[in-house]
């Protein structure tokens, strides 16, 4: 990945802003020890999001891209939160950053849930769950994918 593939829109900085926000309230005193990077990814047909280092380690920088299907209007502000949030738990479980790695696999166990979870928002968990089943498929056929 090089620097100028990492262009910047509004739009990328909305959804930093809100990365930014969501680090505030749910990851007190856990430092970013590296540069972190928060943009819209491409299209994807079956992942909401992505998280890797820049370089080999993570220790210059490390990338979460979202799925630019969900900057259409009928997705709730909320599942892009859910999504941010569960990158955001990688990157201090030491995937696609330099933190140490916690465990072998990144969802082992169902990790990531049960953190978001813990900042109480089991049920928006459930919400994505549902939204997705209801909603996903639709939005991929309105995208011609
Ligand atoms: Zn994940």
């Amino acid at each position: 990945m090089k620097l100028d593939e990492l262009e910047k829109s509004v739009e990328d900085e909305m959804l930093a802003r809100k990365a930014a926000n969501l680090l505030r309230e749910n990851f007190p005193g856990k430092e970013i020890s590296n540069l972190l990077i928060v943009k819209w990814g491409k299209k994807w047909k079956s992942k909401l999001a992505h998280i890797k280092a820049i370089d080999d380690y993570g220790e210059y920088g490390t990338l979460i891209e979202v799925n630019e299907l969900m900057k259409d209007a009928s997705v709730p502000a909320w599942m892009i939160d859910v999504t941010l949030l569960h990158e955001l738990v990688h990157y201090f479980h030491g995937f696609g950053s330099n933190h140490p790695q916690k465990f072998r696999n990144p969802h082992k166990g169902g990790v990531v849930d049960s953190e978001i979870e813990r900042f109480g928002f089991g049920e928006l968990l459930k919400k994505q769950d549902k939204w997705l089943k209801e909603n996903w498929t639709q939005l991929l056929e309105k995208n011609s994918l």
